[in-house]
């Protein structure tokens, strides 16, 4: 059957084309697919398997508003089904994907009068990208907290000055420590905005420490991955 044919239960525009797969380091890749004129907001994630499975799993949109393809950044994670299948895609595979989903994204009115704090972990820091990519005169910090430095994924891509990296297994630059550690000496000020995307525990602390600080529930803005 070509790309072009109709698949029995499947919207035909819901398959994309397998453009390349970036691997950035052993288990973490960038999947790059075709967009398909799927409309999103930075922040919103799709649902996304392999073309005729019916296991699908949510992921973060990492490419900017108006790329004319869509990212996705994996970890693949052990034992884990669908991070491991999409990690064997080939150029011209077709994927299944549904989207997109979620309230995870800045608004309008807040774009530019507010300084916008990125907390994340591992892949988490995939929305933070295709905010970035999308907003270029945004005033934002991007903490990311990884255990080694090779997985500050394609970090030359954000401002230097705004992009903090947290290795807890690994010096750097003399300084290593989780992103718990760093913000409980953060300087925080009323016109922030918290996001926060990772794993739920960090999230968890993380509320928690920024709540001791005085920042109270409706500044902070969460996706939870696991
Ligand atoms: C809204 C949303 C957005 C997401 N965006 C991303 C994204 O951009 N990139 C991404 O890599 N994942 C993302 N995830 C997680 C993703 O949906 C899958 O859970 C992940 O890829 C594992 O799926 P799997 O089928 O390989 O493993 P499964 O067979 O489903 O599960 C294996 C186990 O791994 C755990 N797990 C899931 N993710 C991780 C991880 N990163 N590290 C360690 N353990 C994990 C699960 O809790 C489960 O216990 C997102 C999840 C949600 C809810």
């Amino acid at each position: 059957m070509t790309n072009t044919e109709k698949t029995p239960g499947i919207k035909n525009e819901n398959l994309h084309k397998v453009i390349q797969i970036r691997n950035l380091t052993e288990s973490t890749y960038v999947l790059k697919f075709t967009r398909n004129n799927m409309q999103f907001r930075a922040g919103e994630h799709i649902i996304a398997g392999l073309k005729g499975e019916m296991d699908q799993r949510e992921y973060s949109i990492y490419s900017g508003e108006d790329d004319d393809y869509l990212e996705i950044l994996i970890k693949e994670v052990k034992d884990g089904n669908i991070s491991s299948k999409l990690k064997q895609c080939k150029e011209g595979d077709l994927l299944d994907v549904n989207g997109p989903f979620g309230s995870f994204g800045i608004e309008k009115f807040d774009m530019r009068s507010k300084k916008h704090i990125f907390i994340s972990t591992g892949t988490g820091i995939s929305p933070f990208h295709s905010m970035v990519r999308s907003y270029p005169d945004l005033n934002y910090t991007l903490i990311h907290g990884v255990r080694f430095s090779k997985e500050a994924y394609e970090n030359e891509e954000y401002d230097q000055n705004r992009y903090i990296l947290c290795t807890s297994k690994e010096k750097v630059r003399g300084r290593s420590g989780r992103v718990t550690g760093f913000l409980t000496k953060f300087r925080v000020t009323g016109d922030m905005l918290f996001y926060l995307c990772g794993n739920g525990n960090m999230i968890y602390e993380v509320f928690h420490i920024l709540n001791e600080k005085g920042i109270m529930a409706d500044k902070i803005i969460t996706e939870v991955y696991f």
